[in-house]
């Protein structure tokens, strides 16, 4: 499948999106007495959140995110279950549709067990890229041995890759549903990731949003660590933080000047329905790409095949 952009007809894979499933908004309702204690859960979230509900089913929601990645000539996404120990609906989904969605699974390393979870969810569930929040789970990914243990594991599988959320972490749904968001944003520095990537030059590791605010402190550390990429995803209103007032293409033209093209994945940051897959970030970032004048080459690998290349088991890697 190929999408018709500026720089051609390309395959387009998303690197950063969110599948919100039945068990994620279910869980989001049990963390709050509130609206557990509602007659019909399910309705006052979707009153809350103004977002269709998920079929309960998590095969009939990949369905309707494979229709609606073919609506918009997009190849494929890394899904993330968004909530830790929902690794089985993501895992139905890409059962369902492996060749459009790959899977990524929310993972809280602080938790016991964190080595043999994660083994299960890589080698059984088939889901390829573990997704740490450190701020929102208050570790160190420096200092952590659960991380320790999951990035070796990452390390010893090629096709894998661990994202790490790095910056500032405001998350949409805890907001509209009223919960309390108590993160530790110390752990957000991408220079926290700088250990284990040397330690583990074989994990490839993603930083989404350019680091989220912490754009220099990103790039440091893609500079240093050639298995780190930056995922390009949401609309990186972080940039209000910057000392000097910048832009989309001024953001991409410095990270591609540290990066280079073949670590900079493209990514959304979709999540909800009706929205559904968010074409406006796509046109953003294919605006700013065309500003700063990439070539087609470098437009097909950021706006797709890196990821292909960062996520395939063969030796091209
Ligand atoms: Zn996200």
């Amino acid at each position: 499948m190929k999408k018709t952009t500026p720089f051609g007809d390309l395959e387009i894979f998303d690197a950063h999106t969110h599948f919100f499933s039945r068990k994620f908004i279910e869980t989001l309702i049990g963390q709050s007495s509130h609206l557990s204690g509602e007659a019909d859960p399910i309705g006052r979230a979707r009153e809350m959140t103004g977002w269709t509900m998920p079929p309960a089913d998590p095969a009939e929601l990949a369905g309707i995110w494979k229709d609606e990645l073919e609506k918009h000539n997009v190849s494929a996404a890394m899904m993330m279950a968004s909530v830790p120990g929902d690794d089985t609906s993501i895992a139905t989904a890409v059962s369902a549709f492996p060749d459009r969605i790959i899977g990524g699974y929310m993972f809280d390393p602080t938790r016991p067990d964190a080595e043999a979870r994660a083994m299960r969810a890589f080698d059984e569930l088939k889901l390829r890229v573990i997704c740490l929040f450190p701020a929102m789970h208050q570790y160190s990914m420096a200092e952590n041995e659960g991380v320790r243990a999951v990035v070796a594991l990452a390390g010893e599988r090629p096709g894998t890759a661990v994202f790490v959320h790095c910056g500032a972490l405001s998350v949409g749904a805890r907001k509209k549903l009223g919960l309390p968001s108590h993160f530790d944003l110390r752990r957000s520095n991408p220079l926290d990731i700088y250990k284990p990537a040397a330690e583990f030059p074989k994990a490839r590791f993603i930083v989404p949003h350019f680091g989220a605010g912490m754009f220099r402190e990103a790039l440091m550390l893609a500079d240093l660590c050639p298995n780190v990429s930056l995922d390009t995803s949401s609309t990186n209103s972080w940039m209000k933080y910057e000392a000097a007032p910048i832009d989309l293409p001024a953001v991409f033209k410095r990270a591609l000047a540290v990066a280079g093209h073949e670590r900079l994945l493209f990514g959304t940051d979709s999540s909800f329905f009706p929205r559904g897959w968010n074409a406006q970030v796509f046109d953003a970032q294919v605006r700013a790409l065309v500003e700063i004048g990439v070539s087609n080459e470098q437009a097909a690998m950021i706006l797709g095949g890196n990821l292909r290349r960062l996520l395939s088991k063969g030796k091209e890697q």
